[in-house]
């Protein structure tokens, strides 16, 4: 459902992606691990376009991101994103929150899109939060209002960009939990995360970046068991 070939991208002279060839099918579970400053926001910003690369092909449920005559905003509809941070109207409900999204994007009427966001919030198990502000919220449940806000859109691709690193540790689980229920409805999804036990114990792939490159995929029993590259090696050694 994605297939990103070749993925260059500059900032000025650095050289952030190196030719990153990144296949996900349907239902994949991959997650992106690698040191700081390797490239691996500038790779999920990529595949939705939030960054231009430089050269290179992305194309995502049959869509070329980056062709000019795409509409790229219907063409996010079906790309959801959440962040470290969770980017949440602090003035709104969480209901309110995840609403807005369907009236704004898909010019829902506000009835139809509250029972969706609703539902949406019942998923990440915030039913009975839909009347809280972000203030009234803990990180935790903030992050998965998040969630809510990019499930209602129906995507047919998550992508997480460190969902769980500005979490206090007790409130990480809550998180990683309905992002394993998520992904047993069978959502596509790739995540840049450092929680290594739940790659371990969730993810079909693991996708070692580094410097730009992807220096090894594979299972993570193999990536993490017998990574075969010496960079890998020392920065799983780093983490754990
Ligand atoms: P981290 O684990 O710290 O989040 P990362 O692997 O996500 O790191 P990126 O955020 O993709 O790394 O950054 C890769 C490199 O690109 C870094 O050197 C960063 O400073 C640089 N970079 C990222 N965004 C920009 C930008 N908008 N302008 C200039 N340089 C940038
Ligand atoms: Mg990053």
């Amino acid at each position: 459902i994605i297939e990103a070939r070749g993925v260059h991208k500059h900032f000025g002279a650095l050289h952030v992606l190196k030719g990153v060839d990144l296949s996900v099918a349907e239902r994949e579970f991959v997650f992106v691990i690698g040191p700081s400053g390797s490239g691996k926001s500038t790779l999920l910003r990529c595949l939705n376009r939030l960054e231009q690369p430089s050269s290179g092909s992305i194309m995502v449920d049959g869509t070329d991101m980056l062709d000019v005559k795409t509409d790229i905003n219907k063409a996010r509809q079906r790309i959801g994103m959440v962040f470290q941070s969770f980017n949440l109207y602090p003035h709104m409900t969480a209901l309110g929150n995840v609403s807005l999204a369907l009236r704004k994007v898909l010019g829902m009427p506000r009835a139809a899109a509250e029972a969706r966001a609703g539902a949406a919030l019942e998923r990440v198990h915030l039913g009975d939060r839909a009347g809280h502000f972000p203030g009234q919220l803990s990180g935790g449940q903030q992050q998965r209002v998040a969630i809510a806000r990019a499930i209602a859109l129906e995507p047919r691709v998550m992508l997480f960009d460190e969902p769980t690193s500005a979490l206090d540790p007790e409130l990480v689980g809550g998180v990683l939990q309905v992002m394993r229920e998520l992904r047993e409805s069978g959502m596509t999804m790739v995540v840049v995360s450092h929680e290594m036990a739940f790659a371990r114990a969730a993810a079909d792939r693991v996708v070692f970046m580094a410097d730009g490159e992807i220096l090894e995929q594979g299972p993570p029993a193999d990536v993490f068991g017998a990574p075969s590259h010496a960079r890998t090696r020392a920065f799983i050694g780093q983490i754990e």
